[in-house]
């Protein structure tokens, strides 16, 4: 298969002492970048005329939707925080299929060697499948973390789509004893902090990585693009719990806002990386 992700996106940086690079996994551009309005609808709370209105004034009508993998040297070894989508991935619609699953040669690239650990900000598909495509453990020298409510609740409810659950159940198999539950607010390697920012789903998890005084807070799925700092109670159709998914994103925004806590974004366009300052009752984005 022919591969449209080109040469790899490697974005360097150091938060202290701990080496970090950006790794994409691809990032889907215009005419095959998502439309805002598959993200944010009616349904979500966003009536269609205030989403034109928003597009209008953003000049956009689509969503820059990058698969940002983060790599953070520690003491204890590498670790990757999100996998991307990997190789071969058939869905949303089967034209992005060249278009992404770029990390494992970025990581390649990079230098940085094998991961010790992967940190799962939560089991959505696109956070996990660059681990475990095409049906095995990518790593398998890798522990790997993700929140315990998070591993119980795909375990174990049958009622959401199989199209959402299967890729969850299959990481957790896969992966196996490997992956180890966690808490909120526990130190997973040295300077990478679990936080709490469920809401997206049940055990979804923000990363604090921290070394002399520098921060880097990882927001995972928290919001998907920069109209949700201007509206900040705009959800997704993949946010499970409407109230707590906008009570997290306003309570960890304004941490990163009050604090000057530079903010690490999944879905952003590469690097993802930026600043969050506050614009009135909301926030605005200032890419780094
Ligand atoms: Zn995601």
């Amino acid at each position: 298969m022919t591969s449209d992700v080109g040469p790899p996106k490697i974005h360097r940086f150091t938060v202290g002492d701990l080496s970090c690079a950006v790794i994409s996994d691809g990032q889907p551009e215009p005419p095959l970048a998502p439309a805002l309005s598959d993200f944010f609808t009616p349904e979500t709370g966003v009536p269609a005329p205030e989403l034109r209105a928003a597009a209008e004034r953003a000049g956009r009508t689509t969503l820059t939707c990058g698969y940002n993998c983060l790599c953070v040297r520690t003491p204890d070894g590498l670790a990757v925080i999100d996998t991307g989508l990997g190789k071969g991935f058939l869905g949303y619609g089967p034209h992005i299929t060249p278009l992404v699953g770029g990390f494992c040669a970025g990581l390649a690239a990079s230098g940085l060697g094998e991961p010790a650990a992967l940190v799962l900000t939560h089991l959505h598909e696109d956070h996990v499948r660059g681990a475990i495509w095409p049906g095995e453990p990518v790593f398998p020298e890798a522990r790997a973390f993700a929140h315990a409510a998070e591993i119980a609740f795909w375990s174990r409810d049958d009622r959401l789509p199989r199209e959402q659950r299967e890729p969850a159940r299959r990481a957790i198999g896969l992966l196996g004893e490997r992956l180890r539950p966690v808490e909120y607010d526990v130190e997973l390697l040295p300077g990478v902090r679990t936080v709490d920012a469920a809401g997206h789903t049940p055990g979804h998890t923000a990363i604090l990585l921290g070394s002399r005084g520098e921060r880097l807070l990882c927001l995972g799925d928290t919001f998907y693009d920069p109209l949700q700092l201007a509206h900040p109670d705009w959800r997704t159709p993949w946010d499970h719990d409407a109230r707590r998914s906008v009570a997290g994103r306003r309570r960890l925004l304004a941490w990163a806002a009050e604090e000057n806590v530079p903010v690490h974004a999944y879905h952003l366009p590469f690097p993802g990386l930026g600043l969050v300052s506050r614009r009135g009752d909301a926030f605005a984005w200032r890419p780094l």
